[in-house]
């Protein structure tokens, strides 16, 4: 070994790799460094954050965020190893926070500990979501009506719950413009209005897999917007006249539609129990809905004979038994009210 080459040239202290020792080494390196003012840039409104140019809703709380921005301005050397930071941050300010970071690490195999202040300037600015909002921008309406009648409050709530969830859903996924702006009742229906078209799509499609049904889209031009045509889009969803769980009369008799198909109807035979589909030429007219069920006491059983009490008369009716449903001596049992037969329906 070359003994010229065993000693650090500054300092005389023994070198193995020859040249510079370790600490002289660390000691001409600048290995932390900071950008002192950091700017981030939120929206008063939502928190959205702007990072180059994009917002972007925030995840993170705000202790997490103002760490987070305050190492993005943290630069340390290549050869720094095993890098401890420590990031401690105080609102000097309303729109002033002052960040401490402390770094322990090791470099040429050295212990080395620095410090730098790094201080985030606040700033506030609508966010895009937020100015479409304000600006009553929006890109299609859904209207909900059904088909020969008014919607009623369960399509009306189920509607708004769907759309509401498709916005949470796409929201989550990153479609900031995918917003329900309003949802307004009107006269004989549901309008929801939305952000993005995908939204309105995708609301439609829900509806009326959930309530049957079936939507058109109506486009409009409406203008434009950084010179491509903007239109609106009216999508107009159709409930069926039928729904779920509505009593209908077929040939005298009595069934209760469970599934709604595109072209025909999944029904309960009410007499026998027996599953069956029929088409809605077939209805001749709709006596209620099993969510409008009253509950009737049963009063008696005589072999074919279920004598039920009234609800709204106390007195005992007489309905004949049913293969599919054994009613017990002071149960309740659910019925439906044929008002222009004057009868009772068991419903289950
Ligand atoms: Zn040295
Ligand atoms: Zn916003």
């Amino acid at each position: 070994m070359n003994i010229q080459q065993a000693f650090c040239p500054r300092c005389g202290a023994p070198s193995p790799e020859g040249g510079l020792c370790p600490k002289c080494r660390v000691a001409e390196t600048t290995w932390l460094s900071c950008e002192p003012r950091v700017t981030a840039v939120s929206c008063p409104t939502c928190e959205s954050l702007k990072r180059g140019g994009t917002w972007s809703d925030l995840q993170t709380e705000r202790s997490e965020l103002v760490a987070e921005l305050a190492l993005q301005a943290v630069g340390l050397h290549p050869d720094v190893r095993d890098a401890a930071v420590e990031v401690r941050c105080e609102d000097t300010r309303p729109n002033r926070t002052s960040c401490i970071v402390d770094v322990d690490a090791m470099l040429y195999a050295v212990p080395v500990h620095g410090t730098c202040t790094v201080e985030i300037v606040w700033r506030r600015e609508q966010c895009d979501r937020c100015s479409r909002i304000s600006g009553s921008y929006y890109e299609g309406i859904v209207q909900v009506r059904a088909t020969g009648r008014k919607i009623n409050a369960h399509e009306r709530e189920a509607a708004a719950a769907i759309a509401e969830q498709v916005e949470d859903a796409l929201q989550q996924a990153g479609e900031r413009l995918s917003f329900v702006s309003s949802i307004e009742e009107s006269r004989d229906g549901l309008d929801i209005v939305v952000g993005s078209r995908h939204l309105g799509q995708m609301i439609s499609q829900q509806i009326t897999g959930a309530l049957g049904g079936r939507y058109t889209t109506h486009p409009r031009l409406v203008g434009e917007r950084d010179g491509k045509a903007l239109y609106r889009i009216t999508y107009s969803v159709r409930l069926p006249y039928y729904r779920k769980g509505d009593v209908v009369v077929s040939r005298g008799m009595y069934y209760e539609i469970r599934v709604i198909e595109p072209r025909r109807l999944a029904v309960f035979d009410l007499q026998t129990g027996a599953a069956r589909l029929m088409h809605e030429t077939e209805i001749e007219r709709r006596v209620g809905n099993v969510c409008e069920a009253e509950s009737a006491i049963v009063a008696f059983v005589h072999g074919n004979t279920v004598g039920l009490l009234d609800p709204k008369t106390y007195q005992t009716r007489e309905v004949s038994a049913l293969p599919w449903l054994t009613p017990a001596e002071g149960m309740p049992v659910r019925v439906i009210r044929d008002e222009e037969q004057d009868r009772l329906i068991m419903v289950g």
